[in-house]
């Protein structure tokens, strides 16, 4: 019998290996193998499917082992999704396999050690010694033995009613010695148990809440959506209360036996939400995405292809690619956020679009949600493709805030703004401290400044491999690249000129912090970036929670999935640089932001006040988002998307060419254009040209955009790509990568 294997390499190719007779009842489809992969290397792969066709081309190698003894590590539905996302998204089988599966899983010759572990745990009970006798010298063991029976119940039962551990028998009594004593006695013995690292759920079980009539009408379309439709998009304002709605259709899905997988963007700020879950649905549930460590992965993965699956999956992207084994429902929650998408390495799937395709695998429904949609979905909805479900009410008749847009460049001239702050911005600031309300201050950048510069020859210091001017940060005094991750300290004068006078341009977070701080200095403040959030940011979030900080000031992280009480004004500082990144997306990204990020002011009985400080106050979006009118801006949008032929009108991918030289990268980016512009033509092919970031890591990169129309399939697509390519790398094209990222973000 022979086994077509996906290996974790670059190949865009099944590996056929052997498989000794002994294994073969082992072989299936889904189940792990090791095998031996070139010189001496052994990898971790996966069977695809077994048959009997000799292969002609080479020597056939068998394979080592098979690793999964009972069920296979991947389901065939799972399978199934993977080889879509490979076709879709222009990838390898084993670029997909290495995303899919934990290393913990995944062992292979170099990195053996690394390979799962279960966690043990040792417990004490009874040894064959049941009468106990301890001489005048022995008054620890004897101690250590009564220990014992307190903590086991046997004194009050007569037999153990509570497993006691080894770890704190020995904690309470101090004597590792007394305890080996015992057991050479053989009055206590141990035994191990496999107990996971999983946390369980201590406390008790509540019923979803109620609905108000709003929320329950909307269950009621959901419902009625999925009679005929397989996706439904639920547009509901910020804090009209869909993930109480989720709650239900959840509820209603494990009543009736089947998995729900609730998928949220990767830097959403999942602890409120998983409370939230976890108060209902207990131990059911598990929480899955990329700050977990390997080893939960891998018991998260083991239980969910085991005999007692998790019922709700809570995860970011990657949980898409997990083993489901019936799943009814997939939610997408926020569903517009560019984050679902992966941007490095390949597969660079978007995990809306992949949830979609998971559950119409498996005969199941998506439901979208959102309070601002993706374009794509909310036209996609509008067309009748999928259901389209609205809420225009906040929960329990909180009013929406009021949204106030002020001019900056005018207040500049006159010479009323403070530093970055407007005065309308700090009377409501003040008024909001006063009144014992909060305040959270919302910018998209991080860091001190966004860079280091020379005032006077124009020197910026940049990072020695990337072509990326460096991020300031000033409580480290150091700056650092945010592509690669180093450091560097920041000269005391200009290397260039040797001017003393080196400064930080633009403004981040910090500046925010230390002029806040100015202004009120009775204020607590804190700050949410990703910086602060490498030192955790829960206790950041509960101190602001608990009142024990009056303004937060923070990054697209405070703009999502947080839920505060006392939250009375959020100040929007610069909202242009939302909107200035040269891309056809960047109206509809800061439409989305200030949606979210003022959709955090006003709760319970606080009216919300929304100050947007903006050069532009004229830019049609600016009144948009002040009346809250998404369908105006839907439309808007729309038709400037028409006229230039950009989705949901045309399907975009993104082509990058990368090199160590320069030359070569552009002239193998002139020759792909031209293949490329012959098939499709000139109007369709964008480019090539240098990404803002133009150098990573030594290599140069061009980029060259296609839009192709509708019409055009899929594998049709991917032939003509694959075509032009070959016909590029024909021409003496060398040294030069390609990679291929469709529907980019
Ligand atoms: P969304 O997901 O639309 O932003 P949430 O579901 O987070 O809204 O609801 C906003 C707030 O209203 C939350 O604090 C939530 O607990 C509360 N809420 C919403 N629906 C209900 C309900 N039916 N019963 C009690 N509280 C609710
Ligand atoms: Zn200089
Ligand atoms: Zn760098």
């Amino acid at each position: 019998m022979y086994a077509d294997i996906i290996l974790p390499v670059p190949l865009n190719e099944l590996f056929t290996y052997s498989v000794p007779i002994s294994l073969e009842p082992l072989a299936v489809p889904g189940a792990r193998v090791y095998v031996p992969f070139g010189k001496g290397r052994r990898l971790t792969g996966l069977i695809v499917r077994t048959h009997n066709v000799r292969p002609t081309l080479h020597e056939v190698k068998e394979i080592i082992s098979v690793l999964d003894e009972n069920t296979p590590s991947f389901l065939p539905g799972q399978m199934k999704l993977m080889e879509w996302i490979g076709k879709y998204y222009m990838c390898s089988p084993g670029d997909v396999f290495k995303a899919a599966l934990p290393s913990g899983l995944r062992p292979d010759s170099s990195a053996k050690e690394q390979a799962f572990k279960p966690r043990i745990t040792v417990f004490v009970r009874l040894g064959a010694n049941r009468t106990p006798r301890f001489g005048k010298t022995a008054v620890k063991q004897k101690e250590l033995y009564e220990r014992f029976l307190d903590l086991s119940g046997i004194r009050d039962e007569g037999a153990q009613t509570r497993p006691v551990t080894k770890r704190t028998l020995i904690d309470a009594s101090k004597s590792a010695s007394s305890f080996k004593a015992l057991q050479d006695n053989g009055i206590l013995e141990t035994y191990e148990v496999e107990t996971g690292r999983l946390p369980q759920f201590k406390g008790s079980l509540i019923e979803p809440s109620p609905l108000s009539e709003a929320q329950h009408k909307a269950l009621d379309s959901i419902r009625q959506c999925f009679r005929s439709k397989n996706v439904c998009l639920l547009h509901g304002v910020t804090s009209s209360g869909k993930t109480e709605i989720y709650i239900h259709l959840i509820k209603e899905q494990i009543s009736k036996g089947r998995q729900v997988l609730y998928l949220l963007p990767e830097i959403a700020l999942t602890t409120q939400i998983e409370h939230r879950l976890q108060r209902v649905f207990g131990d059911d549930m598990c929480v899955y995405h990329s700050r977990c460590r390997d080893n939960i992965r891998v018991e998260v993965w083991n239980r969910l292809t085991g005999d007692h699956p998790y019922k709700l999956i809570l995860g970011a992207r990657s949980a898409v690619l997990l083993p489901l084994q019936n799943p009814g429902l997939i939610i997408v929650d926020e569903e517009h956020e560019p984050s679902f998408k992966q941007e490095d390495p390949s597969p660079r799937y978007h995990g809306r679009n992949t949830a979609i395709m998971l559950a119409s695998i498996y005969g199941a429904k998506t439901l979208l949600g959102s309070a601002t949609p993706a374009l794509e979905s909310y036209s996609n909805a509008v067309s009748g493709k999928y259901g389209l479900v609205t809420l225009t009410e906040r929960y329990s008749g909180i009013r929406m805030p009021e949204i106030v847009i002020v001019d900056t460049a005018e207040l500049r001239r006159k010479k009323y703004m403070q530093g970055l702050f407007s005065p309308q911005l700090i009377d409501s600031i003040r008024e909001a401290l006063e009144n014992g309300r909060q305040v959270i201050l919302f910018h998209n950048r991080r860091g001190y400044a966004g860079t280091v510069e020379c005032p006077d020859c124009g020197w910026v210091q940049k990072c020695d491999c990337c072509d990326v001017s460096l991020t300031f940060h000033k409580s480290l005094n150091t700056a650092t690249c945010h592509y690669c991750g180093r450091s560097y300290r920041v000269p005391a004068v200009c290397p260039e000129c040797s001017g003393n006078r080196l400064r930080s341009r633009g403004f981040g977070t910090e500046k925010i912090e230390e002029e806040v701080s100015a202004l009120f200095p009775q204020a607590r403040c804190a700050r949410l970036d990703l910086d602060s959030a490498k030192s955790g940011y829960e206790s950041i979030l509960e101190d602001f929670q608990e009142g024990r900080t009056d303004i937060l000031i923070g990054t697209q992280m405070v703009s999502k999935g947080l839920d505060f009480d006392r939250v009375s004004v959020v100040g929007i500082l610069q909202a242009d640089s939302m909107m200035s990144y040269p891309d056809f997306r960047s109206t509809e990204r800061g439409y989305q932001l200030m949606a979210q990020v003022a959709g955090r002011a006003g709760r319970k009985d606080v009216p919300g006040k929304v100050i947007i400080q903006t050069r532009q106050p004229d830019a049609p979006v600016m009144n948009l988002v002040r009346r809250n009118d998404y369908e105006s801006f839907f439309q808007n949008q729309m038709e400037e998307r028409n006229a230039f032929l950009y989705p949901p009108y045309s399907r975009i991918i993104s082509i990058s060419l990368k090199g160590v030289k320069p030359d070569e990268v552009d002239r193998a980016a002139l020759i792909l254009r031209g293949q490329l512009a012959s098939v499709l033509g000139e109007d369709k092919v964008l480019g090539p040209d240098a990404p803002p970031v133009a150098k990573v890591m030594y290599r140069y990169i061009r980029r060259i955009i296609i839009k192709l129309p509708l019409e055009i399939t899929v594998d049709k697509s991917r032939a003509l790509l694959s075509k032009a390519l070959d016909n590029t790398l024909s021409q003496n094209v060398s040294g030069i990568t390609v990679s291929f990222d469709p529907d980019p973000q």
